[in-house]
């Protein structure tokens, strides 16, 4: 079973319970799926990855790895 964030046209978002993605494709497809708030079958998928977030400066500032030596680019012109 997945869970999916669902959005209907109008904004509303609700959770449903699917066997797989592609019974929620099918069932998304023949409208089967509608709001639970204003009943409309035009529903999508709302992005549900928590870690999926437009929000700057959430990501924890990380020093980059210290590259080795030898990748350093040297500018050998003679
Ligand atoms: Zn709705």
């Amino acid at each position: 079973m997945i869970r999916y964030t669902l959005r209907c046209e109008r904004g509303h978002q609700f959770e449903s319970w699917f066997q797989s993605s592609s019974a929620y494709e099918s069932q998304e497809r023949r409208h089967l799926i509608n709001c639970p708030a204003c009943g409309s079958t035009e529903i999508e998928r709302a992005i549900m990855a928590p870690q999926v977030v437009s929000k700057k400066g959430r990501e924890p500032a990380r020093p980059a790895p210290p590259l080795p030596s030898r990748h350093r680019p040297v500018n050998r012109r003679r």
